[in-house]
């Protein structure tokens, strides 16, 4: 493994510092101050737009998004992305300023390998040009949806039509005013064998049937304007070119979708766990108790370097594993995969609650970006399948292959 960035790369993540440093970093307290005032609730915040201009203009866009889909991005390998995603992690909301953010991500990948000429024209290109937002549709209340074998909502033909009931939950974005698109993945074929029992399709937002039961809170916020909130969809009724690949085969797209989203939630967790770390070292330089700088505690050093140690491993792993998912595909990489979604938030949820408690009371309140991403990554490590279920697959892998002679 080559641990240099190319010349490519090194060039990006220059030209993406200074847009942050320039334009995202001064814009945090504004945005923040815009979100917390509950009048504007689900409403975006309009600097987001002035923003996302600047950037595509710059080509900081779709930086995410190889070039094996088309020309809409700097056409960049998942390991070439990692460094990106770091820095957009800094601060969580920016990866929307470069058309990066999930879910997204994930549905403008969906779209781009598995949807039709027509699905692509209508839903892949405003996704792309960043004018519209999406979501997806899995996590059901009434079944345990880590096993997505589960899910329980309805896809059934009707004429040239499908009809889709159900409930879902804990779906994020849906609440964005801009949010046009969902797909929804449910079950088609109840009479297939269990991985080809489900589909996944297109339904736009406006479709008649589509009721939010209530929002749904994480660790009190509304996060908005994207939120989480639970559906109950009632008939609602697509036309059936909405199907994406085909009936039965939605497995084959939700593995598709989530490999490389891991790697992108995985090096944001590490900026976060980064920055974390250095507004850490700031304040213990800074303050002091019973008459020595808290950076003179040896507790308060241990800290820093244990946190220093523990983000270069998770970094290293998730380069490797990047690395790993471009040489060999998904497949292949699919240990180095489970892993890192379990090391990565673990490990920004352990750095950023040293960070809190070295702040103090400051450390809990808003006044740091810090409180924030202990909850994020608390809430990932559970979101996009469940630490123990990742643990699971892992354990299963490795017993087999050390089994194998
Ligand atoms: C903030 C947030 C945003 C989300 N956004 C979306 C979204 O946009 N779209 C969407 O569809 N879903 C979304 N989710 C849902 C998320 O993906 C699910 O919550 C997750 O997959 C777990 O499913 P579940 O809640 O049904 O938990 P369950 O399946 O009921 O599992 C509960 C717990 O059981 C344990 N468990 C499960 N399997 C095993 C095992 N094999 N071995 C040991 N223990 C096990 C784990 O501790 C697990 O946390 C979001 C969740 C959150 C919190």
């Amino acid at each position: 493994m080559d641990f240099d960035h190319s010349e490519k790369v090194k060039k990006l993540i220059a030209q993406l510092n200074r847009f942050m440093d320039a334009h995202v970093y001064p814009a945090e307290q504004a945005r923040y101050d815009w979100i917390a005032d509950h009048k504007n609730l689900w409403k975006y915040w309009p600097g987001v737009d002035d923003l996302k201009a600047k950037a595509r203009a710059e080509g900081l866009w779709n930086l995410f998004l190889p070039h094996e889909y088309g020309d809409y991005s700097p056409g960049l390998t998942n390991l070439e992305y990692a460094p990106l995603a770091e820095i957009m992690g800094r601060v969580p909301w920016s990866s929307e300023i470069f058309n990066c953010a999930a879910p997204d991500t994930g549905n403008i990948e969906v779209l781009a390998k598995f949807g039709s000429e027509a699905q692509k024209k209508q839903w892949l290109a405003p996704l792309l040009a960043g004018d519209i937002r999406s979501a997806y549709l899995m996590t059901e209340p009434q079944v345990a949806s880590s096993d997505a074998t589960n899910l329980e909502t309805s896809i059934k033909a009707d004429g040239d039509d499908y009809v889709i009931n159900g409930r879902k939950w804990w779906i994020s974005g849906i609440m964005d005013p801009r949010c046009k698109l969902l797909l929804l993945m449910g079950k088609s074929n109840p009479e297939n064998s269990r991985h080809t029992q489900h589909s996944t399709i297109i339904i736009p937002r406006e479709t008649p049937g589509i009721h939010i039961v209530r929002n749904q809170t994480v660790f009190g916020s509304m996060n908005s304007p994207g939120g989480e909130a639970e559906l109950r969809l009632e008939n609602v009724r697509v036309p059936k070119s909405n199907m994406i690949l085909g009936a039965g085969r939605g497995f084959e797209i939700a593995q598709g979708r989530l490999g490389p989203g891991r790697i992108h939630h995985c090096m944001r967790s590490i900026g976060q766990a980064q920055r974390a770390l250095e507004i850490m070292a700031k304040r213990v330089e800074s303050r002091v108790a019973f008459g020595k700088k808290l950076s003179d505690q040896s507790s308060i050093r241990q800290d820093v370097a244990r946190s220093w140690c523990e983000i270069e491993q998770a970094r290293l792993l998730t380069l490797k594993a990047a690395d790993a998912m471009d040489k060999y595909g998904n497949k292949v990489a699919r240990d180095l995969i489970a892993a890192i979604k379990v090391i990565a938030p673990q490990m920004a949820q352990t750095v950023t609650d040293r960070a809190i408690q070295s702040h103090g009371g400051m450390g809990v309140s808003a006044d740091t970006p810090i409180a924030g991403f202990f909850t994020l990554n608390r809430m990932l490590r559970i979101a996009d399948g469940p630490d123990e279920v990742h643990m699971s697959q892992l354990g299963k892998l490795k017993i087999k292959e050390f089994n194998a002679g």
